[in-house]
C-alpha cells in the first residue's frame, strides 16, 4: 500500500508536451483544435501573432493576436517568438513566453501552425514535440469545405487550394498522419495519440519516486 506520505500516481508531475496540429486549410484542423480544447482541460492553445487582418468573428487575443508588420518584425528581432513563418503572404508567429509558462506548469500546449512552424518547433524542443498532420479525404472535398466556410473570396480559395496541395507534400515531416473523413472518428484518434504520448515513460519523470515507493513496500 502507498501511504499518505508517499507518491500517488494522480499527483505525479509531468512535463507538458507541445502538440502540433497541421493541415491544409479546410481539412478540419480548427474544428479538431476546438473540440480538443473543450474536452481536455490539461491542454491550452498557443495563440499566435499574425499580420493578416481578422476574419469576421475572429477575436483579438482569442483566435490570434492581430498585429502590424513593424511590431511583428520587432518581436522577431527581440527573440519573442519560438518560431515564425510567412504563410499565404502574411507573417505568423508563436510567442515564446506563454508557451514556456504553460509547459513549466505541467500543462500541454496545442499549436495550430503550418509545416514550417512544426519543423522549427521540433528543432527547438525535439522530443517534447508531437506532430500530427490532418489530411482531407480528397481534393474535391477540401475545395467543397473551403467554399462552405464562405469566409474567403473565390480568388483566396483558389490560392488556398494550390497552397493546400503543396502543404500536403510536407506530410512526411510529421509523427502521425490522419485522414479526416469523419470529424468525430478523427477527433477520437487525436485524443488517443495525445493519451498515448502523455504516458510515454520519459515524460513521466515523477514516476521514479512512485515506482521506488512501490518497490519498497
Ligand atoms: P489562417 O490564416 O487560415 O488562420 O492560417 C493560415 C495558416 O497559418 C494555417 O496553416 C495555420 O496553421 C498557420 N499558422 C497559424 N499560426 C501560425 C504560427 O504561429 N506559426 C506558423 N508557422 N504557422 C501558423
Amino acid at each position: 500500500m502507498v501511504d499518505s506520505n508517499t507518491h500517488k500516481p494522480h499527483e505525479l508531475a509531468r512535463r507538458g508536451l507541445l502538440f502540433v496540429l497541421s493541415s491544409p486549410s479546410g481539412a478540419g484542423k480548427s474544428t479538431l483544435s476546438r473540440m480538443l480544447l473543450d474536452a481536455d482541460e490539461k491542454i491550452a492553445l498557443s495563440v499566435s501573432y499574425t499580420t493578416r487582418p481578422p476574419r469576421p468573428g475572429e477575436i483579438d487575443g482569442v483566435h490570434y493576436h492581430f498585429t502590424d508588420v513593424p511590431t511583428f518584425k520587432q518581436m522577431a528581432a527581440d527573440g519573442d517568438f519560438l518560431e515564425w513563418a510567412h504563410v499565404f503572404g502574411n507573417r505568423y508567429g508563436t510567442p515564446k513566453a506563454p508557451v514556456e509558462e504553460k509547459l513549466a506548469a505541467g500543462c500541454d500546449v496545442l499549436f495550430d501552425i503550418d509545416w514550417q512552424g512544426a519543423q522549427q518547433l521540433y528543432q527547438e524542443a525535439g522530443p517534447d514535440v508531437v506532430r500530427v498532420f490532418i489530411l482531407p479525404p480528397s481534393i474535391e472535398e477540401l475545395e467543397r469545405r473551403l467554399h462552405t466556410r464562405a469566409q474567403d473570396s473565390d480568388a483566396v480559395i483558389a490560392d488556398r487550394m494550390s497552397r493546400a496541395k503543396s502543404e500536403i507534400g510536407h506530410w512526411d515531416g510529421y509523427d502521425y498522419v490522419l485522414i479526416n473523413d469523419d470529424i468525430q472518428a478523427c477527433f477520437n484518434k487525436v485524443r488517443q495519440i495525445l493519451a498515448a504520448e502523455r504516458m510515454k515513460r520519459r515524460r513521466q519523470k515523477g514516476l521514479i519516486g512512485f515506482v521506488r515507493d512501490l518497490a519498497a513496500t
